[in-house]
């Protein structure tokens, strides 16, 4: 398999190539050259497998030139092997062809430990083979930068640089980062926005001099291997409720365009879904652009679901490089455009290709506690407050009551508590792998937001 950029200009490059480089050189995304296809009987005989396995099915086909089926097979293992539930993903039913997909066993309690767990695992097995270091750098808004964290803080290879807002990320999230003390982990506190840590970001990828000759790797979902593993659930819970056999849609909370992204490359590969509903908070620019066909950056709203506070989608060139039929000269010139304010839309014929591809929904703050609130009354079940913007999102764009809705539990509420209070509920108790966390020693440097003093830092830590 190989990989190309979506701005057509950058070399193709093999899997773990493009593992190991995040951004292409041409400023684009890499994106599988093909997708594998699997056929209903194909997908039907995955019934039976456990999540690992599975895993491992659907991965093999996206790596196999560089990484053997049974190198893989024990990345996966081990990757799910910690997760806190037997069925790593499991479906919650809360109403009629109502479910709710929790992603939030993994150890840091969000998602992104599907992807990052794995994604330690893999650069680390492909930098040993090389005899190469790497040095990752990464914005995060809280739940990107622990499951990173997580995930390479045994790597001997990676050095880890993670910028986060400073006093923008809860205490829970904030603590997961800080309380990992390895030699090779640096928390940066910037004095900013999750947006100024991301341009931080993005300009030290373009420009790499600062480093003298070392490497930056990509933990953000810029990097293909994190929606690779994100491909795998969308299988899982469909296979869970009578796919291939039966249609299943799902709504997933989104700030990057990441998690969804890999639901429409599920559907993609052959797995019937009837929608994909893009739910979003008041940052609200892929709903206005699915909706309305306006593409235009506002100013950043401070809400209760920080994880999906962003101005731009990164992820969302991956799209529309699909919806410009993969023609990476027209989709270069789009995104200058877009950038430069000479265009905020996108050609008629290729929009009305989004509106058929998704649905979408903006959720505010206080429909998002009233969704929380409603649901453990109605229903005895505590969400955290980005599941809440999916949940509600899912039942406003249904369009086929007879399908199954499943709803991507994005995170553990207890990492939110501010939303869970202001919906006037309970804060659950931590679970037990992290019931110090509270009294564990922090290390974290915070900086101003400045890029000179922050490379500064890096070199000096290097
Ligand atoms: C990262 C995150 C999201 C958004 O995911 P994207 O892939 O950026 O769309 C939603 N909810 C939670 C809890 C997250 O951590």
């Amino acid at each position: 398999m190989r990989y190309i950029s979506t701005r057509g200009q950058a070399p193709s490059l093999g899997f773990e190539d493009v593992l190991l480089t995040g951004l292409a050189s041409d400023g684009g995304l890499y994106v599988p050259e093909t997708l594998p296809q699997f056929s209903h009987q194909e997908i039907t005989s995955w019934a039976k497998l456990n999540y690992a396995d599975l895993a491992h099915k659907i991965l093999l086909p996206f790596v196999e030139d560089d990484i053997s089926s049974s190198e893989l097979k024990i990345m996966v293992d081990e990757t799910y092997a910690g997760f806190n539930h037997k069925a790593i993903a499991p479906l919650v039913q809360l109403d009629h062809n109502e479910w709710v997909l929790e992603l939030f066993h993994g150890p840091t309690l969000a998602f992104k430990d599907f992807a990052l767990q794995l994604l330690g695992r893999l650069m680390d097995n492909a930098l040993v083979k090389r005899d190469q270091n790497l040095v990752i750098m990464g914005a995060t808004s809280g739940d990107t930068g622990s499951a990173a964290i997580e995930g390479c803080r045994h790597s001997e290879r990676v050095k880890m640089f993670i910028l986060h807002p400073h006093e923008r990320v809860s205490e829970v999230q904030r603590r997961q980062m800080t309380t990992i003390l390895g030699d090779n982990i640096h928390n940066i506190a910037v004095r900013g926005n999750f947006d100024d840590c991301q341009q931080m970001v993005k300009h030290s990828f373009s420009d790499q001099a600062f480093l003298k000759g070392g490497q930056l790797g990509a933990v953000n979902s810029i990097n293909w291997a994190r929606i690779m593993a994100q491909i795998v659930y969308y299988f899982y819970a469909a296979v869970a409720l009578g796919g291939p056999h039966r249609p299943v849609s799902f709504s997933v909370p989104t700030g990057n365009f990441g998690d969804i992204y890999a639901g429409y490359l599920a559907k993609n590969m052959g797995l019937p879904i009837a929608q994909l509903i893009v739910a979003t908070n008041q940052n609200d620019i892929l709903h206005r652009c699915i909706s309305a066909n306006q593409y235009q950056k506002k100013g950043l709203v401070q809400t209760l679901t920080p994880s999906m506070d962003i101005m731009v989608s990164s992820n969302f060139e991956r799209l529309l490089f699909d919806l410009y039929d993969r023609d990476g000269a027209a989709l270069a010139e789009l995104i200058s455009s877009l950038n430069n304010g000479t265009t905020n839309s996108l050609e008629p014929q290729r929009w009305e290709k989004a509106r058929q591809l998704f649905s979408s929904h903006c959720v505010n703050d206080d429909k998002t506690c009233d969704v929380i609130r409603q649901t453990v009354h109605q229903h005895n079940y505590l969400l955290d407050p980005h599941t809440a913007i999916g949940l509600e999102a899912g039942r406003v764009c249904n369009q086929h009551l007879e399908v199954p809705m499943v709803t991507l539990a994005t995170a553990h509420p207890v990492k939110f508590p501010d939303a869970v209070v202001k919906a006037k509920q309970a804060v659950p108790p931590l679970p037990e792998h992290l019931t110090d966390l509270m009294q564990r020693p922090e290390r974290c440097q915070v900086l101003d937001n400045d890029l000179t003093k922050v490379q500064q830092y890096m070199t000096s830590q290097l």
